[in-house]
């Protein structure tokens, strides 16, 4: 029997009452720990009961489990990744952003296949493996043979060093066999957002096109996920409505996934609006939440749903970026650019929202390893297949963290030998050390094994 791709639904009912009926409560909140500890995830009324947590103890207890929770199953590797925006034509008017059609303040372009190379280029001599490619929702004559053409495009870019080895697509909702097709041109995760789980609110800030259909967005992943694309992510743009309700139904979004389909989502990403060009409401979000909130709703998601990963954007400055990387972010992106050609040209007027971290790869790699952490460039899990439900019988059991820091350590050294300044090097090669030295042996046997090769001269080795 086909699946039912129509219906996903949010009962609002059911989270404004949970909202209102629940207050904070020590010894709930000390409860529900516990239980995040256990690693199994929480429910509703658990989350709920997190989201009341006012008191500066109870505040620091959240963040300590949320931090627990990442250092056992995510360990000390960070994943990186950069946005490649291929087109701001777009037929909708979505109130914060600056693609929105007939924005006047916004010079249209779709990037022709040489410049998606160029862009490509420019990325992997950064030392990028793995890409996010961006576009609005309105294609080129082509129409969506465009995306596919630009895939292969980046696919196809060789460097001296390396190449782009696992595209994710962050475009607008397909039919089920354009997803097919979609997933035919091999991409890792297909990514979407639906901005704001409250259908009131989604009307009032998506003013006309395809994108004000509520229900053919929220679908959307039904509809991937049936054409055989297990890796999907989903995300809220925060500051639309209400936070706690946003990440109340965006669990409901995910229950009702697993439920159908046996996995849920892959990632959660957490954009805050940030001001764009010619997009009035992005210069006064409805309901800003704030950088305390912030924290708070990301620790959340950390022990709700400890096996997803989270993705921070540059959007959030670098302060705020390093302390929630403790606090559940396991993916990252760095030296991002949001408007098409942004690579190759200075154009910032043109963005899609302005940044709050402008550091170069580079930095951020220097930044991140100086905390300890080791930045990742793997893409071995989706190109060994273990995607969707196989990704997830390997992780929940807390297996898949073998291969995440090997092949995390094998990446990084990769990304030394060819990209690294020599100052970030230095640092670089002192980490590696350090975590050779801390490995068991069994681990670090394979480790030291890959690393060498990749010192050898060898490229793109993974477990
Ligand atoms: N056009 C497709 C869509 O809307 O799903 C995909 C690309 S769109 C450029 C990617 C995401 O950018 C949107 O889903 C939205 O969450 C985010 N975005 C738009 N305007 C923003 C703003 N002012 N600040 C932060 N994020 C924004
Ligand atoms: Fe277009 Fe996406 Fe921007 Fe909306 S968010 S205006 S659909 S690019």
């Amino acid at each position: 029997m086909g699946v039912d791709t129509d219906s996903i639904t949010i009962d609002e009912q059911q989270i404004f009452t949970a909202l209102e009926t629940t207050t904070e409560d020590a010894v709930r909140v000390r409860e529900v720990l516990k239980k995040a500890l256990e690693l199994k995830g929480l429910g509703a009324a658990d989350a709920t009961a997190l989201m009341c947590v006012e008191s500066p103890e109870l505040l620091e207890e959240l963040f300590d489990a949320a931090r627990r929770v990442k250092d056992e199953i995510y360990g000390r590797r960070l994943v990186l990744f950069a946005p490649l925006y291929v087109s701001n034509l777009c037929s909708n008017d979505c109130t914060y952003c600056a693609f929105r059609r007939g924005n006047p303040e916004v010079h249209r372009r779709a990037l022709n296949q040489e410049e998606v190379a160029n862009e490509t280029r420019l990325l992997i001599d950064q030392g990028h493996k793995r890409i996010l490619l961006v576009a609005g929702e309105a294609y080129p004559k082509e129409g969506l043979e465009y995306i596919f053409k630009c895939i292969e495009t980046i696919y196809g870019v060789k460097s001296e060093w390396g190449e782009i080895r696992r595209i994710n697509v962050n475009i607008a909702p397909l039919e089920t066999d354009e997803f097919r097709a979609l997933k035919e041109c091999k991409i890792g995760t297909y990514q979407l957002f639906q901005e704001t789980y409250h259908r009131d609110t989604y009307l009032k800030v998506h003013l006309a096109g395809k994108k004000r259909d509520f229900d053919w967005r929220i679908s959307a992943m039904n509809r991937a996920m049936e054409a055989g694309i297990d890796d999907v992510g989903i995300g809220v743009l925060f500051g639309l409505y209400d936070w706690r309700f946003e990440v109340l139904a965006l669990m409901q979004h995910v229950a009702q996934l697993e439920e159908r389909f046996g996995v849920g989502c892959h990632t959660i990403s957490v954009p805050r609006i940030e001001p764009a060009v010619g997009a009035e409401l992005s210069e006064h979000p409805p309901v800003p939440v704030t950088d305390m909130d912030f924290r708070k709703l990301i620790a959340i998601l950390r022990l709700t749903v400890p096996y997803t990963g989270i993705i921070m954007s540059t959007r959030e400055n670098p302060e705020m970026r390093r302390e929630t990387f403790a606090l559940g972010v396991s993916q990252i992106s760095a030296g991002s650019r949001t408007n098409p050609g942004g690579y190759s040209e200075e154009d910032y007027e043109m963005s899609q929202f302005s940044l709050g971290d402008h550091r170069c790869v580079d930095e951020v790699v220097r930044d991140i390893t100086s905390m300890g952490y080791i930045p990742s460039f793997c893409t071995g899990c989706y190109r060994m297949g273990r995607t969707g439900q196989d990704f997830m019988d390997l992780a929940k059991p807390g297996l898949i963290k073998h291969y995440c820091e090997v092949n995390a350590m094998s990446t990084f050294v990769e990304f030394l030998e060819h990209y690294a300044s020599p100052e970030t090097k230095e640092v670089g090669d002192a980490l590696v050390e350090k975590i050779f030295n801390e490995m068991p042996e069994g681990q670090r046997k394979r480790a030291e094994s890959l690393v060498s090769e990749v010192r050898c001269g060898k490229r793109d080795v993974y477990v």
